[in-house]
């Protein structure tokens, strides 16, 4: 029989590295509550056509990349390749936007994009992200940019670069849009054939192309930033002053466009400076879409949102001290006493302490490995003279002393 194995870019996480991905999650959920953001939680599977609308047909999401099925009632379904869209459904879904003037939510969770698999690139993924209602910038902007950079330098991820841009609003786009494509069209057989073929419905593509004929041609085209109407550039001047009043380190791209159709103005990524993340170094992706909101059939609202891949939070998070994970790991010496073992695991968890005990009978030898290697932070062993004086020994594994204590008084020194 052939062996069962996870799907291709899928992976497990193990109890030996969750420990890692707790402290990654612990920390965001800290950062984004002191910011005012409350979690959503929306489902896995949403109906296809809310990321062909959002996303847009002619990306790569949603060209190759999107895990979709038909389910027994022949409805198209499709894995999430992101959180964006489904957010903005449930905001519409709820009608949020009638009793919040501003909504600020955070989500976790896993995505999948049918991608090639890579050393930070999978097909199923974690993201992190937010998003915000109902406030147009520039301020709010420059506050989740300094947002995204203060909780990675928190977590230690410190060799950063912040690269900022604007999209314009729709009519700044539909300019660029013609003075782009003025400036493609005559090199349209140069390009990639993905490029050429979403060429007039989708240019801006081909700035974001990762094909070197590509990038070679996007290098020399106009800039978009000469593109923007007076109203994007002053939206985009406050976001620049209020980062520079933040002290938030930054620089302008003008060729960022991102992958996805729907953003507005304010577009931004953070790049992973350090080696250890190799060509996929994009740790986060945001941007304003002031758009989607009222293409996906509600009122005009301003909206703004970022993700963080956590494979590659990981991928430059620096090695911490490994934490204690258990309290106390009970022992016996005789085979007997297992009982016995087991009633005190379930008192001193009762005092909210984390215990565990080995129930099998093996050896004294194999019990205490077991306790060293779950880093149990002391032994509580018990043998029949123990028992009958009310009394076990404590072992103290960091510090490798022990002494007996009374079974009474046991929490206290624990707690001690
Ligand atoms: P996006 O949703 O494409 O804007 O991506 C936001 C972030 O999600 C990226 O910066 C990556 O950190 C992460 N990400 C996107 N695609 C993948 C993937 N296939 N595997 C791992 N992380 C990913």
């Amino acid at each position: 029989m052939s062996k069962l194995r996870s799907v291709k870019g899928m992976n497990d996480l193990l109890p030996s590295e969750i420990g890692r991905w707790h402290r990654l999650e612990r920390a965001f959920r800290e950062a984004v509550e002191r910011y005012g953001f409350a979690e959503v939680r929306t489902p896995i599977v949403e109906p296809t056509a809310l990321f062909v609308r959002s996303i847009g047909e002619a990306t790569d999401i949603v060209e190759k990349e999107m895990y979709t099925f038909e389910d027994k009632a022949d409805k198209s379904l499709t894995l999430r390749p992101e959180g964006t869209a489904s957010c903005v459904r449930a905001y519409l879904e709820h009608s949020i936007g009638n009793v919040e003037p501003v909504s600020k939510w955070y989500y976790l969770g896993p995505m999948y994009r049918r991608e090639r698999p890579a050393k930070g690139r999978y097909r199923q993924f974690y993201q992190a992200g937010c998003e915000v209602y109902g406030d147009p910038g520039p301020y709010v902007d420059a506050e989740l940019i300094d947002l995204v950079v203060s909780y990675l330098s928190a977590l230690g991820i410190t060799e950063l670069e912040v690269q900022i841009n604007s999209l314009g609003s729709g009519d700044t786009r539909e300019r660029y849009r013609d003075s782009l494509l003025a400036y493609l069209r005559p090199l349209a057989s140069k390009l990639s054939e993905d490029s050429q073929r979403r060429l007039e419905r989708n240019p801006l593509r081909v700035l974001d192309s990762k094909a070197p004929e590509d990038q070679a041609i996007a290098a020399e085209a106009p800039s978009l930033l000469d593109h923007l109407s007076e109203d994007d550039r002053a939206h985009f001047a406050d976001l620049c002053a209020a980062l520079d009043a933040f002290g938030t380190p930054y620089r302008v791209e003008p060729k960022l466009v991102r992958g996805l159709d729907y953003y507005t103005r304010t577009l931004f990524e953070v790049k992973g400076l350090g080696a250890d993340l190799g060509a996929q170094n994009t740790l986060c992706g945001g941007g304003r879409y002031d758009g989607m909101i009222r293409e996906l059939g509600g009122a005009d609202t301003p909206a703004i949102g970022f993700a963080m891949g956590l494979e590659r939070l990981l991928l430059c998070l620096p090695d911490a001290e490994a934490e204690d994970t258990l309290d106390v790991f009970v022992i016996v010496q005789k085979p007997e006493l297992r009982l016995e073992a087991a009633k005190i695991a379930r008192t001193l968890r009762a005092e909210g302490l984390a215990v565990d005990a080995d129930l099998r009978g093996t050896s004294m030898k194999s019990q205490l490995r077991r306790a060293d290697r779950s880093r149990a932070r002391f032994a509580a062993v018990i043998g029949e003279a123990e028992l009958a004086a009310g009394k076990v020994q404590l072992k103290d594994l960091r510090a490798g002393t022990q002494e007996d204590v009374e079974r009474s008084s046991l929490v206290a020194r624990l707690a001690r």
